[in-house]
């Protein structure tokens, strides 16, 4: 047993899950288990606006039927509210954070004016609100909804050329340039999912993130704020997604068969995981 190893699976109980979840929850649990470690499981509930209980109580369902069990107890963000304000306030005394109070048309409106590049939330905010008056900011920020974004000139600047390593991609350098400056208090929650993830990693103990490569993009955001907070960098892992027959992503969002309609109708999950685990799971990595 190699206690030092631990892994998480860290759903958004924002939907039921479906065959991708099964695999991604699958990859970090064989992960996890076949080098001995432990495999932890964090509900990342911090949306409060999209989270339901209900689905809560279908991911652990899920989990359970398929037999991919967890180490401990369930770990929920809401339950750690305290720890994401208090890193805001770091990152605020630091002066890296700064209001923004564009909205989704006024920033429509910027990207379709200029750049249409990409960053790991979307288009790349133009920096509008960047170098507004912090008095007149501040002024406003008491009737007006903002988000706070992070400065990544000012982050970057701090921290100086940062790397992190990806059992599967090999060694990433930070590219300041495709990141942005993004959204790390959201308009209407209190903390983002880059640095609740980030803190929790680090509270958790998580010794390797294995996740889908739809977060591979993040990664750069979560290995800037380990080194402006002081936080370990684990190793990460980010498998290949599961698509389906059209070539697209098996989402919440889309048709895909929920586990919790294949668990009601009868079916095996545990001979489900084997499938995938026999059938679909890449050839050419090795969890060993
Ligand atoms: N909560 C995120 C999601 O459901 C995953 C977070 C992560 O693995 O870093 O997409």
């Amino acid at each position: 047993m190699n206690r030092d190893i631990v892994v998480r699976f860290a759903p958004s109980p924002n939907g039921l899950l479906h065959l991708g979840h099964a695999y991604a929850a699958m990859v970090a649990h064989d992960f996890a288990r076949k080098r001995g470690g432990r495999f932890l499981l964090r509900i990342e509930d911090i949306d409060s606006g999209r989270s339901r209980s209900e689905f809560v109580e279908a991911i652990l369902a899920d989990l359970q039927w398929l037999g991919l069990l967890w180490d401990g107890d369930v770990i929920f963000q809401s339950d750690r509210w305290d720890s994401y304000a208090a890193a805001v306030e770091r990152l605020k005394s630091m002066d890296l954070l700064y209001r923004c109070f564009c909205t989704r048309t006024s920033m429509r409106q910027v990207q379709e004016d200029g750049s249409q590049a990409e960053g790991p939330d979307g288009p790349i905010y133009a920096g509008t609100c960047r170098h507004l008056d912090t008095a007149l900011a501040e002024q406003r920020g008491l009737t007006e909804p903002h988000s706070w974004r992070l400065d990544l000139a000012k982050a970057i600047a701090r921290t100086g050329s940062l790397e992190w390593l990806d059992e599967r991609h090999g060694k990433q350098v930070i590219d300041a340039e495709k990141l942005g400056d993004v959204v790390i208090v959201p308009k209407d929650t209190p903390v983002a999912y880059h640095l609740a993830v980030t803190l929790d990693d680090a509270r958790d103990g998580i010794t390797h993130v294995v996740r889908g490569d739809d977060l591979f993009a993040s990664t750069d955001i979560h290995r800037l704020l380990q080194a402006l907070l002081d936080l370990p960098t684990p190793t990460y892992f980010h498998h290949p997604l599961l698509i389906d027959e059209s070539g697209a992503k098996l989402s919440k969002s889309r048709d895909s068969a929920s586990l919790s309609v294949l668990r009601m109708a009868g079916h095996d999950g545990y001979e489900l995981v084997q499938q995938l685990r026999r059938d679909i799971f890449p050839v050419g990595i090795s969890l060993s």
